[in-house]
């Protein structure tokens, strides 16, 4: 494998398990803004990271690669409003994808076809990261000041369910 390739494959990792640890300390301020509902969606959200990260090592291995685990940084955004971190979380799913698309550039550069074949989950997979989390803004911007209604869209957070990534599901 190209050797810039193989660099940002394996940094992917990192960066997946650092939104992993992001979206559960966006968890855990919900949890103590007593909004379980939402501190339930980030759980999940963060579960479908770690999710990401383990597709992205399984791939390095499955191209006979060696995997190597970086230091995960430490998310230090500190709230103050529920808003904030649904615009966090917008604004963290952009910059993954600039990221995805940064290594589906260095794979077209390598005609690393088979790796642009992988990608294209993640590219998939982005364009739904970014719709709901700007979902999630336009909702609680709707209705987030009115206690009956955050009740209501809290309510509906808590009825998210873990799903396995396709392609992770594929692999077992
Ligand atoms: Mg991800």
């Amino acid at each position: 494998m190209d050797a810039k390739v193989y660099e940002l494959l394996n940094d992917q990792i990192n960066k997946e398990l650092y939104s992993a640890y992001l979206y559960l300390s966006f968890a855990d301020y919900y949890e103590e803004e007593g909004l379980e509902g939402f501190a339930n969606w980030y759980e999940i959200q963060a579960q479908e990271e770690r999710d990401h990260a383990l597709i992205f090592r399984n791939y390095l291995h499955d191209n006979g690669c060696k995997v190597k685990l970086l230091a995960i940084a430490q998310p230090d955004k500190e709230f103050s409003s529920h808003l904030e971190p649904l615009e966090a979380a917008l604004e963290h799913e952009k910059y993954v994808t600039s990221l995805i698309n940064d290594i589906y550039a260095a794979a077209h550069e390598a005609k690393d076809y088979r790796t642009m074949k992988f990608l294209d989950w993640f590219i998939e997979e982005q364009m739904e990261e970014e719709d709901t989390a700007d979902t999630m803004i336009t909702r609680m911007k709707l209705f987030g000041s009115d206690a009956k209604a955050l009740y209501d869209l809290d309510q509906e957070c808590a009825s998210r369910t873990y799903a396995t990534p396709s392609p992770l599901a594929s692999a077992e």
